[in-house]
């Protein structure tokens, strides 16, 4: 088949989208479906009836990801996934995850419809709490093995509410682990995605070629000093945790923009002891996260902040604490999959743009375990989790068409 004549059925996939939308709509215009809330079990079963009506085998796993599988002919198929996600942020916005999952649907009913046989099954996934509401890429990390068992157990505070938001979405803690599938049986993972940033609308980009995801270390600062009478305690015997505190703070920002190019740092929170008027701050806990897409860069990075807070808090007189509390590795798209987009982009003459994303995904989860790519599209101003958060549509249908064509060029490339 010609790489140009066979397209999507755009006015399915928006009618969709259209749909989909009504699910958890807020009054300013955006969504909620917090992950394993009642509006994302509507919207599951929502997409689930899709997949049946279409004619596809709807799938589940122990950790609650909801897929739709296309068959292949082939007996022993691998399969290539595609997807994204279907929960939200709170007040989110209409694009973020939904297009991914519709535009995947989209590829399986239209290759169904046609009849096109692949060399492997094609299975569109909706995974399970990308956003983060009670454990950040449960979903993808469920289906990758690399779920943390014991973390799980404790996953803060709110453990009760996620217990009965797991028991709400039939799933079992004891059980995730068996969400995990064999390396062996998936050939590669596709997304397609909203920018969330600039850089494609600033070049007048319509498509986007992530080539890395960004590295993310997260850390708390403890600055300690000592309290006392704000109006009577001499200066030279002060010690204020949070001058050291909001001097790092002023600084670190500079810092990371003049001696590391691509690198970004955000100071996310304060929490200053004893927090009164008249009293010295003794103690300010400050949440600092930092990004590169090179891991060296990114420890670096790190490294460099911790030596600047080791500066501010001494010339305050200051002890400092620091402990690290996450960190998420940089990640790579393949190499193959990077060409074959940038050849779809060609071959259908669409302007497209090598970007590093700045925001996590499944996609970073999953090209640990097999080849993956991501293909981003426009939107607005870069706006996204928010109500205001707009794509235009033609750029949706164009990434939709990107992510179908790259599946066929797969398809017709493919060897076991
Ligand atoms: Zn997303």
């Amino acid at each position: 088949m010609d790489l140009n004549q066979r397209h999507l059925n755009g006015e399915r996939l928006r009618n969709d989208f259209e749909e989909l939308a009504l699910i958890g709509t807020t009054p300013s215009g955006g969504v909620t479906r917090l992950a394993l809330s009642l509006e994302d079990l509507e919207a599951r079963a929502w997409f689930a009836n899709r997949i049946e009506e279409a004619g596809l085998f709807v799938h589940d796993d122990d950790v609650g990801n909801l897929s739709g599988i296309y068959s292949s002919k082939t007996p022993n198929a691998p399969t290539l996934i595609l997807g994204s996600h279907l929960d939200t942020v709170p007040n989110g916005g209409l694009y973020d995850g939904s297009i991914g999952v519709l535009a995947g649907l989209e590829c399986l009913r239209t290759l169904h419809e046609a009849q096109i046989d692949l060399p492997f099954h094609l299975e569109v996934m909706n995974f399970t709490d990308e956003e983060g509401t009670w454990f950040s890429l449960l979903g993808s990390r469920g289906l990758t093995g690399t779920l943390p068992q014991n973390e799980l157990r404790h996953v803060d505070v709110r453990d009760g509410a996620f217990r009965a938001a797991l028991l709400r979405s039939g799933i079992e803690l004891e059980r995730v682990h068996l969400a995990a599938r064999e390396r062996a049986d998936i050939i590669g993972y596709l997304e397609l995605h909203i920018e969330q940033s600039t850089h494609l609308e600033k070049t007048g980009s319509q498509i986007g070629i992530v080539r890395d995801i960004v590295g993310r270390n997260t850390s708390k600062f403890i600055f300690r000093g000592s309290s006392g009478h704000s109006g009577t305690t001499e200066r030279a015997n002060r010690r204020d945790a949070l001058q050291g505190a909001a001097l790092f703070v002023t600084q670190a920002h500079q810092m990371v923009q003049s001696n590391f190019d691509g690198g970004l740092v955000n100071c996310g929170n304060l929490s200053v002891l004893p927090g009164r008027f008249n009293m010295i701050p003794s103690q300010v806990d400050l949440l600092v996260e930092c990004r590169h897409r090179d891991e060296n860069t990114l420890a670096a990075i790190e490294n460099a902040l911790l030596q600047l807070a080791e500066d501010c808090a001494s010339s305050h007189r200051l002890a400092l604490d620091h402990r690290r509390v996450e960190h998420i590795p940089a990640a790579h798209m393949d190499e193959t999959l990077v060409n074959t987009i940038q050849q779809v982009c060609d071959a259908l003459e669409i302007h497209c743009l090598d970007v590093v994303s700045y925001s996590g995904h499944d996609a970073q989860v999953m090209q640990n375990f097999t080849p993956t790519g991501m293909i981003f599209v426009p939107c607005v101003n870069g706006i996204s989790h928010s109500p205001a958060e707009y794509s235009h549509w033609e750029h949706i249908e164009l990434g939709a068409n990107v992510l179908f064509h790259t599946v066929m060029k797969l398809a017709a490339t493919y060897s076991r």
